[in-house]
Protein backbone atom coordinates (compact mmCIF):
# COMPACT_ATOMS: atom_id res chain seq x y z
CA UNK A 1 0.00 0.00 0.00
CA UNK A 2 1.13 3.58 -0.41
CA UNK A 3 2.60 5.02 2.16
CA UNK A 4 1.89 8.71 2.67
CA UNK A 5 3.78 9.31 5.84
CA UNK A 6 7.14 10.35 4.10
CA UNK A 7 4.69 12.70 1.36
CA UNK A 8 4.90 16.35 1.83
CA UNK A 9 2.13 17.15 -0.24
CA UNK A 10 2.10 21.05 -2.34
CA UNK A 11 -0.14 23.28 0.15
CA UNK A 12 -2.97 24.80 -1.62
CA UNK A 13 -3.41 28.46 -1.37
CA UNK A 14 -7.17 29.35 -1.28
CA UNK A 15 -8.23 32.44 -3.32
CA UNK A 16 -11.15 34.39 -3.28
CA UNK A 17 -13.24 31.59 -4.82
CA UNK A 18 -12.27 28.88 -3.11
CA UNK A 19 -11.93 30.11 0.39
CA UNK A 20 -15.29 28.68 1.56
CA UNK A 21 -14.40 25.46 0.25
CA UNK A 22 -11.10 25.39 2.24
CA UNK A 23 -12.57 26.79 6.04
CA UNK A 24 -15.41 24.25 5.74
CA UNK A 25 -12.70 21.77 4.63
CA UNK A 26 -10.63 22.88 7.82
CA UNK A 27 -14.19 22.05 9.66
CA UNK A 28 -14.24 19.16 8.65
CA UNK A 29 -17.14 19.70 6.36
CA UNK A 30 -17.81 19.13 2.71
CA UNK A 31 -19.27 22.36 0.96
CA UNK A 32 -19.64 22.93 -2.19
CA UNK A 33 -20.48 25.78 -4.21
CA UNK A 34 -23.96 25.95 -5.83
CA UNK A 35 -26.01 28.36 -8.12
CA UNK A 36 -28.69 29.85 -6.66
CA UNK A 37 -30.78 30.65 -10.10
CA UNK A 38 -30.53 27.07 -11.49
CA UNK A 39 -29.63 24.52 -8.88
CA UNK A 40 -26.29 23.36 -10.60
CA UNK A 41 -23.59 22.39 -8.71
CA UNK A 42 -19.88 22.94 -9.93
CA UNK A 43 -16.05 22.05 -8.62
CA UNK A 44 -13.55 24.13 -8.67
CA UNK A 45 -15.46 27.35 -7.50
CA UNK A 46 -16.14 29.80 -10.12
CA UNK A 47 -16.59 33.36 -10.53
CA UNK A 48 -20.10 32.36 -12.44
CA UNK A 49 -22.23 29.52 -13.06
CA UNK A 50 -20.90 27.44 -15.67
CA UNK A 51 -24.19 26.51 -16.84
CA UNK A 52 -26.48 29.93 -16.69
CA UNK A 53 -23.52 32.50 -15.54
CA UNK A 54 -25.62 33.51 -12.74
CA UNK A 55 -23.71 35.16 -10.06
CA UNK A 56 -25.85 34.13 -7.06
CA UNK A 57 -23.38 31.44 -6.04
CA UNK A 58 -23.16 30.38 -2.37
CA UNK A 59 -21.62 26.99 -0.39
CA UNK A 60 -23.97 24.07 0.29
CA UNK A 61 -22.58 21.29 2.45
CA UNK A 62 -23.04 17.93 1.21
CA UNK A 63 -22.62 14.54 2.30
CA UNK A 64 -19.08 13.00 1.55
CA UNK A 65 -20.51 9.89 -0.40
CA UNK A 66 -20.14 9.14 -4.27
CA UNK A 67 -18.71 7.36 -6.80
CA UNK A 68 -15.48 7.07 -8.65
CA UNK A 69 -16.34 8.80 -11.82
CA UNK A 70 -12.41 8.57 -13.46
CA UNK A 71 -8.82 7.53 -11.77
CA UNK A 72 -5.60 7.38 -13.00
CA UNK A 73 -2.77 5.12 -11.65
CA UNK A 74 0.30 7.26 -10.78
CA UNK A 75 3.53 5.09 -11.43
CA UNK A 76 6.28 7.17 -11.88
CA UNK A 77 7.91 9.90 -9.43
CA UNK A 78 8.32 13.20 -11.86
CA UNK A 79 7.05 15.31 -8.88
CA UNK A 80 9.91 13.75 -5.99
CA UNK A 81 7.66 14.42 -3.14
CA UNK A 82 5.10 11.55 -4.35
CA UNK A 83 7.98 9.31 -4.81
CA UNK A 84 7.13 6.97 -1.46
CA UNK A 85 3.32 6.81 -2.52
CA UNK A 86 3.87 5.70 -6.01
CA UNK A 87 2.17 3.72 -7.37
CA UNK A 88 -0.77 5.49 -6.13
CA UNK A 89 -4.64 6.06 -7.45
CA UNK A 90 -5.55 10.22 -8.50
CA UNK A 91 -9.24 9.83 -8.63
CA UNK A 92 -12.10 11.85 -9.59
CA UNK A 93 -15.28 11.33 -7.89
CA UNK A 94 -18.88 12.46 -8.03
CA UNK A 95 -20.73 13.18 -4.96
CA UNK A 96 -24.16 11.75 -4.29
CA UNK A 97 -25.24 14.99 -3.35
CA UNK A 98 -23.82 17.30 -5.54
CA UNK A 99 -24.09 15.97 -9.19
CA UNK A 100 -21.88 17.79 -11.83
CA UNK A 101 -19.21 18.51 -9.40
CA UNK A 102 -15.95 16.35 -10.00
CA UNK A 103 -13.85 16.01 -6.95
CA UNK A 104 -10.33 15.20 -7.45
CA UNK A 105 -8.25 13.24 -4.54
CA UNK A 106 -6.50 10.52 -4.32
CA UNK A 107 -7.69 7.00 -2.55
CA UNK A 108 -6.37 6.75 0.87
CA UNK A 109 -6.05 3.30 2.68
CA UNK A 110 -6.46 1.01 -0.22
CA UNK A 111 -4.32 -0.75 -2.91
CA UNK A 112 -4.32 1.49 -5.57
CA UNK A 113 -5.99 -1.31 -7.76
CA UNK A 114 -9.40 -1.12 -5.85
CA UNK A 115 -10.14 1.82 -8.00
CA UNK A 116 -12.42 1.00 -10.45
CA UNK A 117 -14.60 3.27 -12.47
CA UNK A 118 -18.53 3.25 -10.02
CA UNK A 119 -16.93 2.31 -7.30
CA UNK A 120 -18.23 3.81 -3.88
CA UNK A 121 -15.92 6.17 -2.02
CA UNK A 122 -16.25 8.75 1.29
CA UNK A 123 -14.75 11.59 2.26
CA UNK A 124 -12.23 12.02 4.72
CA UNK A 125 -10.12 15.00 5.78
CA UNK A 126 -6.45 14.62 5.62
CA UNK A 127 -5.05 17.89 7.84
CA UNK A 128 -1.95 19.79 5.90
CA UNK A 129 -1.46 22.48 8.46
CA UNK A 130 -3.38 24.92 10.76
CA UNK A 131 -4.73 26.26 8.06
CA UNK A 132 -5.26 23.71 5.37
CA UNK A 133 -6.91 20.54 5.56
CA UNK A 134 -7.17 18.26 2.41
CA UNK A 135 -10.85 16.72 1.60
CA UNK A 136 -9.42 12.90 0.17
CA UNK A 137 -11.18 9.67 -0.31
CA UNK A 138 -11.62 5.87 1.04
CA UNK A 139 -13.24 3.30 0.21
CA UNK A 140 -16.90 3.66 1.07
CA UNK A 141 -17.58 1.27 4.75
CA UNK A 142 -13.73 0.87 5.26
ZN1 LIG B 1 -26.81 28.47 -12.70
Amino acid sequence: MSDWSKVTRPIPVPDEWTKPFWAAAKRHSLEMQRCQSCGHFQHPPYATCTQCIGVDLKFEPVRGQGKIYAYTIMYHTGDKRFASAVPYASIIVELDDAPGAFMAGNLLGAEYTEAKVGRRVEVIFEKLNDDITLPQFKLAGE
